[in-house]
């Protein structure tokens, strides 16, 4: 029971091996393999659970690094969150130099859009402020294949429905959608049934 079981590429494997993490997490063991294989996924689980790996590894693995335009997309619902999901990501892709920007409310604008400027491969944000730069044309969702929605009852919880449903006419219909999230009401129900076909969902 390893991360060597899931055929990642050695500068993933390197950078597991040096954040130290040996044995996947449960709720990784589950959604790893089915990320990979770019399933559309619901998943109930909790902070702590290393549920942010189980996502950022997939994600990491699967982004090309030749593609100058963002291929992957992390909504969060708040700027902590946010630099702290963008921290993980960039330290697993690190080894495959991968650029990763977080955009959150409350800092300028402007300094955002010039990092978004350069090549991106994952961009992590906040919706509000995500939608800002796409309705602004300085993030472009034309190459944007993964999409995924972390902690998904309290950014509802937090009104940002309308914004999500903004956000997604910016990005391909046809992309790999992942919700997380800690509870699973009416409204994140109404959410996957709007923007997912064939969910897989896992509980954990
Ligand atoms: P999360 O649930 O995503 O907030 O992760 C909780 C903590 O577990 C974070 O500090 C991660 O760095 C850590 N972590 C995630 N996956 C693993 C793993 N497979 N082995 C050891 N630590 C991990």
């Amino acid at each position: 029971n390893s991360f060597s079981q899931y055929n990642l590429s050695d500068p993933i494997l390197e950078t597991l091996t040096l954040l130290g993490y040996k044995v996947p997490t449960p709720v990784q063991q589950k959604v790893i393999p089915l990320a990979l294989q770019e399933n559309d996924l619901v998943v109930k689980s909790k902070t702590g659970s290393g549920k942010t790996a189980s996502f950022a590894i997939p994600i990491c693995q699967l982004v090309t690094w030749d593609e100058n335009l963002p291929q992957a997309l992390v909504l969060e619902p708040t700027r902590e969150l946010a630099v702290q999901v963008r921290d993980e990501i960039f330290h697993i892709g690190r080894k495959k130099r991968l650029k990763v920007p977080a955009v959150f409310g409350g800092f300028p604008l402007e300094k955002q859009a010039l990092t978004l400027k350069q090549k991106s491969h994952v961009v992590v944000g906040t919706p509000g402020r995500v939608l800002d730069h796409f309705q602004k044309g300085t993030l472009h969702g034309d190459k944007i294949q993964y999409l995924i929605v972390d902690e998904a009852d309290l950014m509802l919880d937090m009104g940002f429905i309308e914004d999500i449903r903004r956000i997604m006419e910016f990005i391909p219909e046809n992309k790999v959608m992942m919700l997380f999230s800690a509870t699973m009401g009416v409204h994140v129900q109404r959410l996957t049934e709007e923007y997912m076909k064939t969910p897989i969902y896992i509980e954990m």
